[in-house]
């Protein structure tokens, strides 16, 4: 038994966890265990320096240090503690994580909220904090991931749940004739930065969901971020069927029963693991509404002490957050009324309320029988504090759901806008975070997110900045090639056609950037609309252009796959090839990689379809220009000088000609305007008027669109406010 002062000391944020990972280490360097387990190390360039400088060999394979801890054996051990250089940079990096975790007092939020207790409870159906934890699929989780981040470099009291997925979302590969083939990796969860939750007796944690006919149990684990936890579960444990255990084996799988079942486990079991791990969240933030179910949860406990249902429903109305990302009613998560009646229904038979008011709460429209089980309507029907995550995006969203909203709710209880933000220690590139060094100190992130920054970072040598934004160029150039080999030695070239690679992607050409999900409303192809006019474009002597395209379709989406096949074929075309590059897998690695190396970021929604998009935050950070169409976060981001607007049409019933005329005003862009300003060249070489621009996009997009702006305006604006709600 653990005595109890050790128990009352520990933070409430650092949970007690077992051991798993076959690790061992000398007592010279013992804490890296510490440094692997903290995801921390995502975003300190240094503390992956120093696993690099363990064994570069692994390191650069695998990129996750539990990984490279169970590798490494004894003998190599000593070499390395006779290593002066390498004990030097543990101790300094050991120092800084030990710093980091103890200044949680002196954070901006216990600054300027002392005393503010939470912990506020964060969910969401993925987290994208590093490709070496593989449970998300994109922008949503990577915008999730983010939040932890700031959130624990703020010092918020933020504890987060979510699924522990054992295939993550599909890896991707293309083949030779450009179709995406999917490959689901099998994650053995001993080997990852994450380990199981400790309960009292030092065993596992687990919780249980009832389903029709049995109880669901998820172990519970636990990885850390920072200073925060994010609490993640697994169905795949013994104690479940052999049909139950695969609930979280993949993201975003497309069956609805199965859907039903992970919402489930995340909403009601993600709710109990809390209180398994003696958690009492104040105030419970869903970011999307897959985990809308946590309310009924929640309800159902203060029903269990003899509220009553209208006052249940009131008291976790107030104290709840709910942010949409979904401009479409399409893309909101709808159950099947059948499915949802039969699901929720072992649930409920434990409450004293009848299962038809229950699905009531997320019904749009009670007049209708047979109606779905809308998860945003419960959502927006039990928060007291929504947000869309732009200002266009909450103007769109607000008139889709202020009918659930009761009508005398006060202003701040309707939906706003709390824009997405990007963390920049994790999207900057190293060399870019050196600059910065150089030019502000040590306290560089406080610099450039300030607005202070600016005329600091509009004073600074522009030699400087452009050779950094080149040396960022060769590195994705090193890394193109690397993975057009792998691609093309798999497809079959030959040799000599291999090292053909070698001489590709020149870093002095000018380079477009796109990378997403290649969901239909996002247009990858409409670049490559009038292929006339894209050839004179990349062909050109003098002024060449060049492109690299990524991203992955839902296995589901044959139209993003055959957009794929199309882009994949066109880049091996006779007149594109060379110059147009479909990089496999798009996942986080290949996205830092993108937006820290490429001169312009494309972005061609259909306006008014994409919510925020974080893309080119993270590329205008880098330096990088935006070229987007005035949709989700651009018309707040774009000051005139910082990128280009593609003025096309607005939205509207005819999206042939809205297509034509974005695709029209996107050439003509390209040719009057951002070709031209790249290779205008000064006796040095320079592009000033270009690095103007940069200059004013990193000054201009660092400090408004960082995640630590959002963290501290859902602060502001949502949690706190509801904090002093009990
Ligand atoms: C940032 C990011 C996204 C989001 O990109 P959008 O332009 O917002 O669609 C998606 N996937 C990955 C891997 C990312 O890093």
């Amino acid at each position: 038994m653990r005595d109890s002062a050790a128990v009352t000391e520990r933070p409430w944020n650092d949970l007690p966890r077992l051991h798993v990972a076959d690790i061992e280490l000398p007592d010279e360097v013992e804490r890296l265990y510490d440094l692997a387990y903290n995801l921390w190390w995502t975003w300190s360039p240094r503390a992956r320096e120093l696993f690099s400088a363990v064994d570069s060999r692994s390191w650069s394979l695998y990129r996750n240090p539990v990984q490279l801890l169970i590798n490494v054996d004894r003998p190599h051990w000593q070499e390395k503690l006779e290593d002066d250089a390498f004990r030097t940079l543990y101790h300094r990096v050991i120092q800084a994580l030990d710093r980091y975790l103890a200044e949680a007092g002196d954070a901006w939020f216990a600054r300027t909220h002392p005393g503010v207790q939470g912990p506020i409870a964060y969910f969401c159906m993925e987290y994208g904090l590093h490709q070496a934890l593989a449970i998300y699929s994109g922008g949503l989780g990577v915008l999730a991931g983010d939040h932890l981040k700031s959130a624990s470099d703020l010092g918020v009291p933020l504890v987060a749940v979510g699924l522990l997925y054992r295939h993550g979302y599909f890896r991707q590969t293309v083949s030779a004739d450009g179709r995406q083939q999917h490959i689901y990796p099998d994650y053995d969860f001993t080997r990852l930065p994450v380990r199981p939750a400790a309960g009292p007796t030092g065993r596992g944690v687990f919780v249980a969901v009832p389903l029709p006919g049995r109880e669901i149990h998820a172990q519970v684990w636990v990885a850390q971020i920072g200073r925060v936890p994010l609490v993640l579960l697994d169905t795949d444990v013994p104690q479940n069927d052999s049909a139950d255990r695969p609930i979280t084996w993949a993201l975003y799988t497309p069956g609805r029963e199965m859907r039903i079942a992970q919402e489930l486990v995340l909403g009601i079991g993600g709710a109990r693991a809390l209180a398994a791990l003696g958690i009492e969240p104040r105030v419970w933030h869903m970011n999307e509404g897959h985990s809308a179910l946590l309310q009924f949860e929640r309800a159902r406990r203060r029903l269990a002490a003899g509220e009553s249902f209208a006052a249940a429903l009131a008291e976790i109305r107030r104290s709840s957050v709910f942010t949409t990302h979904t401009p479409v009613p399409a893309g909101n998560e709808v159950f099947d009324a059948a499915l949802a009646r039969r699901d929720f229904a072992p649930w409920c038979a434990a409450t004293p309320v009848d299962l038809e008011e229950w699905l009531r709460l997320g019904q749009i429209d009670h007049g209708e029988p047979g109606q779905p089980f809308n998860m945003t309507a419960l959502a927006v029907r039990t928060s007291a504090r929504l947000n869309g995550v732009s200002r266009l995006n909450a103007e769109v969203a607000r008139p889709m759901w202020d009918h659930l909203i009761p009508s005398d709710a006060p202003e701040e209880e309707r939906l706003h806008a709390i824009t997405n933000g990007v963390h920049p220690s994790t999207w900057l590139g190293v060399e870019m975070q050196e600059l910065f060094a150089r030019w502000f100190g040590e306290r560089w992130p406080q610099v450039i997110t300030s607005e202070i920054g600016r005329a600091a970072i509009l004073d600074n040598s522009d030699q400087d900045l452009w050779e950094v934004h080149l040396e960022q160029k060769r590195r994705l150039a090193r890394f193109l090639r690397a993975r057009l080999r792998d691609q093309f030695a798999r497809h079959g070239l030959s040799p000599d056609e291999l090292r053909g690679i070698e001489k590709m992607f020149d870093p002095q050409v000018l380079t477009i950037g796109f990378a997403r999900r290649f969901a239909t409303y996002k247009r990858a192809g409409l670049l490559f609309a009038d292929l006339l006019r894209l050839r004179h474009l990349v062909g050109n002597r003098e002024r060449p252009v060049q492109i690299v395209l990524a991203g992955k379709a839902h296995p589901a989406d044959k139209a993003g796959q055959e957009l794929i096949q199309h882009l994949f074929q066109l880049s091996q075309s006779e007149t594109l090839k060379g110059r147009v590059f479909f990089v496999e897998d798009y996942d986080i690695r290949v996205g830092r990689m993108l937006v820290q190396g490429v001169d312009v970021w494309l972005n061609t929604p259909r306006r008014p379809m994409e919510a925020s998009g974080t893309s080119g935050m993270k590329a205008a950070m880098n330096g990088a220009l935006n070229c987007s169409i005035a949709d989700g976060w651009w018309p707040e981001g774009f000051d005139g000088s910082n990128g280009w607007v593609i003025a096309g049409r607005d939205g509207g019933s005819d999206e042939a000609a809205q297509d034509r005329e974005d695709a029209l005003a996107l050439y003509h862009l390209l040719e009057e305007q951002i070709v031209p300003a790249f290779y205008e060249r000064d006796e040095k070489g320079l592009p000033r008027r270009w690095i103007a621009m940069m200059k004013e996009a990193i000054a201009t997009v660092t400090p408004r669109f960082s995640s630590d702006r959002m963290v501290a305006e859902y602060c502001e604006k949502a949690y706190l406010p509801l904090l002093g709600n009990d």
